[in-house]
């Protein structure tokens, strides 16, 4: 397995490898691997014939300094889990090989990033397609692979790559869970031992909302998750929002098909989100 930290370096790898006629599968991730990231690598592999995965800690994307100061990395950790899965190559940039002057592009992503993260997390989609925009044109993959555990992300990537006339497949893929139902994050190995023992309640109230939606407005379902999280006594619910799975249009009155239950919750200081299809 190489390991690359220069734009140069990689971009040679690449070239080379499309020049061969193999096909170049993409994996961006901000390290801290878990099984999760490790999903969408084993899907990758499965498909192309060079993976290339990305690890960067994209300072432009996070609108919370403490949360950018505190994100986890473990490199050295993270290298033996690729290796062990057969990645070809990593691409370990620093930040000023990312951004050697300060960046002020805007993209225009649509309505999609002004709802949900777009509004709890400002800056923070224009971060993400600025830092994905450079990596396809460094790397120019054939597939690039993201999670459905960041579902807006993805939905905001697809718009990027149909926007900007960017030549790469977008491929989305399941959620990975733990066993008790929490959705697999970096940021959950910061939380408390207390905290991680109730994070399942999450992912529980969205399997109940399933149920709830036969039955239930979308205005009723958001109510309802609303005062389940008032009584909790260690979460702080951000928001739990009933949206378009294609659109991100918000549902109001019977929640029909293809209808998605999106949710942010602080569990202390950490931010978790997650996301379920109700019907
Ligand atoms: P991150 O390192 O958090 O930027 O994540 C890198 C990629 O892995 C993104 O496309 C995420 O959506 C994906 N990912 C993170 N956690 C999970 C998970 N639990 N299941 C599936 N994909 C995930």
């Amino acid at each position: 397995m190489d390991v690359f930290e220069k734009i140069k370096d990689i971009n040679a790898y690449a070239t080379k490898a499309r020049e061969q006629g193999l096909t170049i599968g993409f994996v961006p991730t901000m390290g801290a691997l878990h099984e999760g990231h490790l999903s969408l690598v084993k899907k990758a592999i499965a498909e192309n014939d060079v993976v290339i995965v990305s690890i960067f800690v994209n300072p432009i994307q996070f609108n919370n300094p403490e949360d950018l100061a505190k994100y986890p990395r473990e490199i050295g950790k993270d290298l033996a889990l690729l290796q062990k899965e057969g990645v070809h190559v990593v691409f370990t940039p620093s930040d000023k090989e990312m951004y050697p002057e300060t960046v002020s592009d805007t993209y225009n992503l649509g309505s999609l990033s002004s709802v949900m993260e777009g509004k709890f997390r400002p800056g923070h989609f224009n971060g993400v397609a600025v830092v994905v925009h450079k990596f396809f044109q460094i790397i120019q993959p054939h597939k690039a692979y993201f999670g459905e555990k960041d579902y807006q992300q993805l939905l905001i990537i697809k718009a990027l790559v149909r926007n900007y006339n960017i030549p790469v497949e977008i491929v989305g893929c399941p959620i990975n869970r733990e066993a008790d139902g929490l959705a697999r994050s970096s940021r959950n190995s910061r939380l408390s031992p207390q905290m991680k023992e109730a994070a399942p309640f999450i992912h529980q109230q969205l399997v109940e909302a399933i149920k709830l939606a036969k039955e239930l407005t979308a205005e009723e379902l958001e109510n309802h998750i609303i005062l389940v999280f008032e009584k909790h006594p260690l979460f702080k619910l951000e928001y739990f929002t009933i949206a378009n799975g294609s659109t991100l249009d918000p549902i109001k009155g019977k929640i029909t098909e293809n209808s998605y239950g999106f949710i942010a919750v602080y569990a202390g200081d950490i931010r978790l989100i997650d996301n379920i299809r109700l019907i």
